[in-house]
Formats: C-alpha cells, sequence, structure tokens
C-alpha cells in the first residue's frame, strides 16, 4: 500500500474490510460492506502521532463507463470498472487513501490552537494625551 504509506507516518498494521458483491439488474454489479484501519499522522496542533481511524461504509454500483456512471440515480455512488478484474488491495487502498483527514488532530489536543493570522478589529483606545491636548488648546 505504497500511496497510503506516503501519507503516513507508518503503514496500517492491518486494513480490515467486509465486502459483499451482489448482482445489480442494470449495471454490472453492486458492492456493500465497510473498510476500516488505524494509521498514525502527525497531529496538525502539537505535532505529536495521532492514531487515525481510516475507511468507513461502502455502497456502490460497478459500471462500465463515465456515461453509466451519469446515469445513477442522484445520491447514489458508482465506480467505473473498464477492466474484467481489479486487485482488491489495489481497491481498498483507494477507499482508505479517500477517507484521509485532511488536517488530523487529537480529539483532545491539550496544546490550542496555532493563532492565527486573522486581523480582529479591535476599537482603537482614545490617546489619553489628545484629551490633555484638547484642554490645553482651549487655554
Ligand atoms: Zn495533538
Amino acid at each position: 500500500m505504497a500511496r497510503l504509506r506516503e501519507a503516513v507516518l507508518a503503514a496500517p498494521g492491518e486494513a480490515r474490510f467486509s465486502l459483499r458483491f451482489a448482482p445489480a439488474p442494470q449495471w454490472r454489479g453492486r458492492i456493500e460492506g465497510w473498510t476500516q484501519a488505524a494509521v498514525p499522522m502527525r497531529c496538525e496542533r502539537c505535532l505529536e502521532p495521532v492514531e487515525v481511524a481510516l475507511g468507513g461504509p461502502v455502497a456502490l454500483y460497478v459500471v462500465d463507463s463515465e456515461q453509466q456512471l451519469e446515469q445513477l440515480a442522484r445520491g447514489e455512488e458508482g465506480m467505473v470498472l473498464p477492466e474484467a478484474t481489479v486487485k482488491l488491495s489495489d481497491w481498498i487502498e483507494d477507499e482508505l487513501v479517500l477517507s484521509l483527514p485532511v488536517a488530523p488532530r487529537h480529539a483532545d489536543c491539550t496544546l490550542p490552537a496555532v493563532p492565527t493570522r486573522e486581523v480582529v478589529p479591535v476599537e482603537a483606545p482614545e490617546n489619553p494625551f489628545a484629551a490633555l491636548q484638547r484642554l490645553k488648546d482651549d487655554d
């Protein structure tokens, strides 16, 4: 799982999955189940390793072409499979890579968030000397 390995601190010890291949009347088939793996990534807050759960539920139709993909009902997911067979480990790796978090972090990270560079408008306090200056000008 080279592509997944590049994105994380260490390769997952194991990737678990449960997939059921069912016939689909209109398409080549349907895949249902789930994928699951736990990998260490670097917490973007404290920069320490954090265990991240990858994978998730799988429910999609297998189709022959992009055109068929567009014919799927709204909300249905599909996968174009031009070749007769696909290497299962490659496919599961794809699923895991797709579920990689953009910004991994500990759920209870104790470090405060890195301050952002957002500019917060603050009302400038009146310069006390300006008031004195006005008093002087009145003389
Ligand atoms: Zn952290």
